[in-house]
């Protein structure tokens, strides 16, 4: 399977890379195209990270592995959300209970529905 998934959030313009592969092959993806060193790993099941400089802003979710699965597709939405936050700070809009959290729901599940797309070759 493909290893780099990219997500748009739209309308945002706000990208988001998925990356399914050991941390050793995500950290030496992310150091030869983005000159970013992701360091040692530290979590297992998965992670978001803020990726950004003066030309290149967006999110890179890592994943230790991909199989349609419960689990996968739970760390998947899990951090999904992280990048949602990230992204929801970005342009300033609080969310918060209620009706003003439609949004943040909305962009979440519009991602799920199109990371599970890239990601499992079935669809
Ligand atoms: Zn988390």
């Amino acid at each position: 399977m493909k290893r780099v998934h990219w997500l748009l959030a739209d309308p945002y313009g706000y990208s988001i890379l998925i990356y399914v592969g050991t941390w050793n092959q995500y950290r030496a993806h992310m150091l030869r195209h983005y000159a970013v060193d992701m360091g040692d790993q530290v979590n297992y099941g998965g992670e978001q990270s803020n990726i950004g400089n003066d030309t290149i802003e967006f999110s890179a979710i890592w994943l230790p592995r991909w199989d349609s699965k419960p689990w996968s597709i739970g760390t998947l939405s899990h951090e999904l959300n992280h990048a949602c936050f990230r992204l929801f700070k970005r342009i300033g809009t609080k969310v918060r209970e209620g009706k003003k959290n439609e949004p943040f729901c909305y962009l979440q599940g519009q991602l799920l529905k199109r990371a599970l797309e890239t990601l499992d070759e079935r669809w």
